[in-house]
């Protein structure tokens, strides 16, 4: 018996795989996610809006909580932060990883607990340092040799602060050269093969008023196979046990990063979750026993994984001009809310939404209202061929480093951030107005 003759194949373009998990269709080409049509959102707030779905943020939590029961998982605020998202994540029992003075002030007064949090930077300023010990952040993580020095001295002899040490493990990993920060070759951590993790590790020791605590590592970002984690934490298990050896310290936390990838367009592959947490926890067990080590307290820090995928960007099409062979289609937004595209060449898959066209598709790209021939939003789109002015795009998969990233440029403007839950949707972040560069823009 066959059944696959009763399934109907998927327009092209329709696959709802990479959508949040509350994405439902409407009649008449329409969207909804968390029970929000999205038309009504772009009516209701304007384009280009981000709509960010609640449930879909939490849901992901709790799947790192359940495939990883025994570690710490932090989610990497930079990926997306707001206050509404601090709470959930808070919540849903994560901690939080900030690599500045105003992402760990945003989510301390939005009720974020500070031992919690944990401070990452490659060049941490005077004012992120103060403002993390008077916040009283879990522990702050070392990235370079001079920052001990000033972290003891800023702690007093009579104070003390956990801390951990970033090391690059030397493996390589990560979707783009641009996120990739296990070698040696670009500036993070403390390299394990010309001996400065070690050096930097022997002078943590040498502070009273400093508790190193464990080792940290972060391979890269969008990374989509489970090896590089499992190599990297085998290099780190070495290197706590010749802790041991040359020390006689037992370091008790272990972190491991984050970096774990996703997919951004149907058919692209993710970093299986489940997967990774069963391999990092039968090496980790295997690789500590071997080594005669008691097995260290993990802790993982996801950020893209829990933000990009519960996020959807809505755009306005503005103008869509035929070049020779090529199809132009111009939306109200572009690289000031989303620079990835520009930065490290990413591809979306935006989608028509609104109207049921039944034109055949073409490709075109998506492009931005910028300045900047580089102002591309989506290459090899395929939309349907009479997309026009008017129209409305929803682009998937927006969650995660594009309002983080989002720049003044043009004096467009950042897009507010609309949370969608059970039916409701609520403004978290307005959009930013004339008024706001005015305010900024003092003298004369
Ligand atoms: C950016 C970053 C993360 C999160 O990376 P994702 O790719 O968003 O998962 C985790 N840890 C550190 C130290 C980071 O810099």
């Amino acid at each position: 018996m066959t059944t696959t003759a009763l399934v109907t194949k998927p327009q092209a373009g329709d696959d709802l795989s990479i959508w949040p998990g509350s994405t439902t269709r409407l009649s008449h080409g329409g969207l909804s996610v968390g029970g929000v049509d999205l038309s009504e959102i772009a009516e209701r707030f304007g384009t280009p809006t981000y709509v960010l779905d609640q449930g879909e943020v939490r849901e992901r939590c709790r799947m790192y909580r359940h495939a990883f029961p025994d570690a710490e998982v932090l989610y990497a605020a930079k990926a997306f932060l707001s206050r509404a998202t601090v709470r959930w994540i808070e919540e849903e029992g994560l901690g939080l990883d900030v690599c500045s003075a105003g992402e760990l002030e945003l989510a301390v007064t939005a009720g974020f607990p500070g031992e919690r949090i944990v401070l990452h930077g490659n060049a941490k300023s005077p004012h992120d340092l103060e403002a993390a010990l008077r916040l009283g952040v879990g522990r702050i993580v070392i990235d370079s040799p001079s920052e001990i020095a000033r972290l003891a001295a800023a702690v007093g002899p009579e104070g003390h602060q956990k801390v951990m040490i970033r090391v690059v493990p030397g493996v390589a990993a990560g979707g783009h050269a641009k996120i990739r920060t296990g070698t040696d070759d670009q500036k993070f951590g403390l390299s394990l093969t010309d001996g400065q993790a070690h050096h930097a590790i022997a002078r943590v020791l040498g502070q009273p008023q400093l508790e190193l605590t464990g080792l940290h590592c972060h391979l890269g970002s969008q990374i989509t196979t489970v090896k590089p984690y499992f190599v990297a934490l085998r290099r780190m298990v070495g290197l706590m046990a010749r802790i041991r050896d040359t020390h006689g310290v037992v370091l008790t936390e272990l972190d491991i990063g984050g970096g774990h990838g996703i997919a951004y367009r149907p058919g692209e592959p993710a970093l299986s979750l489940t997967a990774l947490a069963r391999r990092l926890r039968a090496e980790l067990d295997e690789s500590c026993a071997a080594a005669g080590l008691a097995v260290p307290r993990f802790i993982v820090e996801p950020g893209r994984a829990v933000a990009g995928p519960a996020g959807v960007a809505l755009y306005r099409v503005l103008a869509v001009k035929h070049t020779g062979d090529q199809t132009f289609v111009a939306v109200d937004g572009g690289m000031s809310d989303n620079p990835r595209p520009a930065l490290y060449g990413v591809r979306y898959a935006p989608r028509l939404i609104g109207r049921h066209s039944v034109a055949a598709t073409r490709t075109a790209t998506v492009v931005g209202r910028h300045c900047e021939a580089g102002d591309i939003l989506a290459a090899d789109a395929e939309l349907p061929g009479d997309i026009r002015p008017g129209d409305l795009l929803a682009v998937p998969v927006a969650g995660a480093y594009q309002l983080s990233m989002a720049s003044g440029y043009n004096l467009v403007g950042r897009p507010p951030v609309v949370a969608v839950h059970d039916g409701h949707a609520r403004l978290l972040v307005r959009r930013e107005t004339l008024d706001d560069f005015r305010a900024r823009d003092v003298g004369l």
